[in-house]
C-alpha cells in the first residue's frame, strides 16, 4: 500500500490544485453557510446544514431553505433568543426523511444551551478537547454529546429525544463514519477555500475525511482503502493514507474526490470516454491488470 500512496501523490495533488471549486461549490451543501458573512451565523448554519446533509443536496437543501427562512438574517441571534413555545411553530410542516419540525426545534434549544454556556460552537468544542495535539475522536464525541444530552424536556416530554433528533448527531463511539460531523469540522477548521478556517485553534492535521458513498468509491478506486464497510475505521484509514501525502492537511482532497464522483466525472468503472482525461487513471484499480492491457 506504501507504493500506492507514493504513486498517488502527484495525481492527487494535481486534482486538488486544478479542481473547479467555483462551479461545484454552488452544488454543494457548503453553499448554505457560505451565504452568511458573520462567523457566528456561519458556524450555526454550518452545523445545522451538516446535521441535515444526508441524501441528495437538492432534497435536503429544499427543507433547509425553509428553516433558514424562518431563522431570519441572523440564525445565531435567532437561536440565542429561541423560545420553543413562541417560535417552535415557525418550523411547522418541516419534513425531511427521518426529521420533523420538533427535531429542528430541539436543535435550536440545544444550540441555545450550548451557546449560552460557551458563547460559540468553537469554544464548546475546545472545552471538550482533551488533547489539542491528539486524535480528534474524543473531542468530536463530546461535542456531539453536548447536543444529545441537552435539556430537551420541553420538546420531548417523555425525556427521550426522537430518533430523528438523535440521527442529527452521530457518535464516533458507535463506529459509523460520522460523515456529517467530520464535514462540519472540515468546513470550520481547514484554512483554504472552499472551507472557512473559522476555528484556528484546531489543527487541520487532526481532521478525518468525511466518508460518504462518493468518497468511499473514489478511495477504493485509487487504493486509499481496502475495507469493505463504511465505518469510522475506514475514515481513519483513508485519512492516514492521505496524511502520507500531506500530513498538515490530509482532508484537503475531500471536496475534489467527492465531487469528481458526484458530478459523473468518474463512474467508478472503466469508461474509455469518461476516464480519458482523468489524472487518477495511472493509479486507478479499474485500469490495472488485464483490463488495462486491453485498453
Ligand atoms: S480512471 Fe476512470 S474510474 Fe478511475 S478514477 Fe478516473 S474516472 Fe474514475
Amino acid at each position: 500500500m506504501r507504493t500506492a500512496v507514493t504513486g498517488l501523490r502527484e495525481p492527487l495533488e494535481r486534482l486538488y490544485r486544478e479542481f473547479d471549486y467555483t462551479t461545484r461549490v454552488e452544488l454543494d451543501a457548503i453553499r448554505f453557510p457560505l451565504r452568511y458573512p458573520g462567523p457566528r451565523d456561519r458556524e450555526i448554519v454550518a452545523l445545522l446544514t451538516a446535521c441535515l446533509a444526508y441524501g441528495r443536496v437538492d432534497l435536503f437543501g429544499r427543507a433547509l431553505e425553509r428553516v433558514l427562512a424562518a431563522m431570519g438574517s441572523s440564525p445565531a441571534a435567532f437561536v440565542l433568543a429561541f423560545e420553543p413555545r413562541l417560535e417552535g411553530g415557525r418550523f411547522d410542516g418541516f419534513v425531511y426523511r427521518f426529521n420533523r419540525a420538533r427535531d429542528i426545534t430541539a436543535f435550536c434549544v440545544a444550540a441555545r444551551e450550548v451557546l449560552g454556556r460557551w458563547g460559540t460552537l468553537e469554544k464548546a468544542f475546545l472545552a471538550g478537547d482533551p488533547d489539542p495535539a491528539g486524535p480528534i475522536t474524543p473531542a468530536l464525541e463530546r461535542f456531539a454529546r453536548r447536543f444529545l444530552d441537552a435539556d430537551l424536556r420541553g420538546v420531548f416530554p417523555r425525556g427521550r429525544p426522537s430518533r430523528g433528533y438523535r440521527h442529527l448527531f452521530p457518535l464516533p463511539s458507535t463506529g459509523g463514519p460520522c460523515k456529517r460531523l467530520n464535514l462540519f469540522l472540515r468546513w470550520m477548521v481547514r484554512r483554504e477555500p472552499p472551507d472557512f478556517g473559522l476555528w484556528p485553534d484546531v489543527s487541520p492535521a487532526r481532521l478525518l475525511i468525511p466518508v460518504d458513498t462518493h468518497v468511499e468509491n473514489m478511495a477504493r478506486a485509487v487504493g486509499l482503502t481496502r475495507l469493505k464497510s463504511r465505518t469510522w475505521r475506514m475514515a481513519e484509514e483513508i485519512t492516514e493514507r492521505l496524511a502520507a501525502i500531506d500530513a498538515t492537511d490530509p482532508v484537503k482532497f475531500d471536496f475534489a474526490l467527492c465531487h469528481k464522483r458526484m458530478s459523473g466525472e468518474c463512474r467508478d468503472r472503466r469508461d474509455l470516454a469518461v476516464c480519458a482525461p482523468c489524472g487518477l487513471r495511472v493509479v486507478c484499480r479499474h485500469w490495472r491488470g488485464r483490463g488495462a492491457r486491453r485498453a
